[in-house]
């Protein structure tokens, strides 16, 4: 069975016109519904996370700012959301749902959040559309509750996983991987366990090539019993912010390469929808459901 993390708040009515394309977070669930890919029984609604579970990714004075909504006006600038109680909660509901996927992974093999995948989250700050890292939560919750001893983050958004590095510079049992596009957002980049920067119009069979020789190696040498994968679609040529040239199915053909990889291996998957900002909304849709209609192949 594959469990989805959904919450009708993860559409939070921001602006029209803002330059994150909130309607994806409504329209993915109802596609895969309508389709037939999901029933109602795939999907479950999380409450919202536990400051105790926060702090173990965060700094305490972060998040007690965040709750509190005390963050200066440079760090909301900087975090391209307004602060409300209303985005907060959102922010904790999608990191329960990450941390609740780990479950269900475990118990299923993949499990998936319709949101999530906030990693320019730092320990201490907010960065573009993320003021809570779900996916390093989510890790330091499986290793503090001793269900898991090694971590994978396998992020292949096209930017850079900048604030999963910083959080996990000195925890030897998260491996954090990003491949991303080398030119773009965040221009001065952290150090991941191991970063891949790719250069502008990098093509499908580039991507994946790389991709296939990477991954089975960091495999075998990193061995972990736990994987989160960030799989932002903003790798497609269509995308307004990335600079990749990647086609719709050399992204499906990626999110195939890496579920099934782990699944065949007996390692659970959480997987989080990351960044999409193609310029038609039909495009981003159709490029995350690929990575659930794969997903839910595999696990049925
Ligand atoms: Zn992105």
């Amino acid at each position: 069975m594959l469990k989805i993390a959904y919450h009708p708040c993860y559409e939070h009515p921001l602006k029209k016109g803002h330059r994150f394309p909130m309607e994806k977070y409504d329209l993915i669930p109802k596609q895969l519904m309508y389709e037939g890919t999901c029933d109602f029984e795939n999907f479950f609604k999380p409450l919202k996370a536990n400051f105790c579970d926060l702090i173990e990714a965060h700094t305490e004075a972060y998040v007690n700012r965040l709750l509190n909504l005390q963050l200066t006006k440079e760090e909301i600038r900087q975090s391209g959301f307004p602060l409300s109680k209303q985005i907060v909660d959102r922010e904790l509901i999608i990191t329960q749902g990450t941390i609740d996927c780990s479950y269900y992974a475990l118990e299923y093999g993949i499990a998936m959040n319709v949101a999530g995948g906030t990693h320019h989250a730092y320990s201490n700050r907010p960065d573009p559309f993320c003021y809570l890292n779900d996916q390093a939560v989510g890790a330091t919750y499986l290793l503090k509750n001793r269900l898991a001893k090694k971590v994978l983050i396998v992020d292949l958004d096209v930017h850079q996983g900048n604030g999963t590095a910083e959080i996990f510079r000195n925890t030897p049992e998260v491996f954090t991987f990003s491949m991303h596009g080398k030119h773009n957002y965040p221009f001065e980049k952290e150090i991941s366990d191991l970063d891949i920067g790719l250069e502008n119009n990098c093509t499908d069979d580039e991507y994946l090539s790389t991709l296939k020789q990477v991954l089975p190696k960091l495999l075998k040498e990193q061995q972990p019993d736990f994987v989160f994968y960030q799989s932002g679609v903003d790798i497609l040529a269509s995308d307004k912010l990335g600079k990749l040239a990647c086609s719709i199915e050399g992204c499906k053909d990626r999110d195939q390469f890496v579920l099934e990889t782990f699944f065949e291996l007996n390692i659970p998957v959480v997987c989080c929808m990351g960044g999409g900002y193609s310029k038609e909304l039909r495009t981003i849709v159709e490029a995350h459901c690929n990575t659930f209609r794969i997903a839910n192949e595999l696990v049925n």
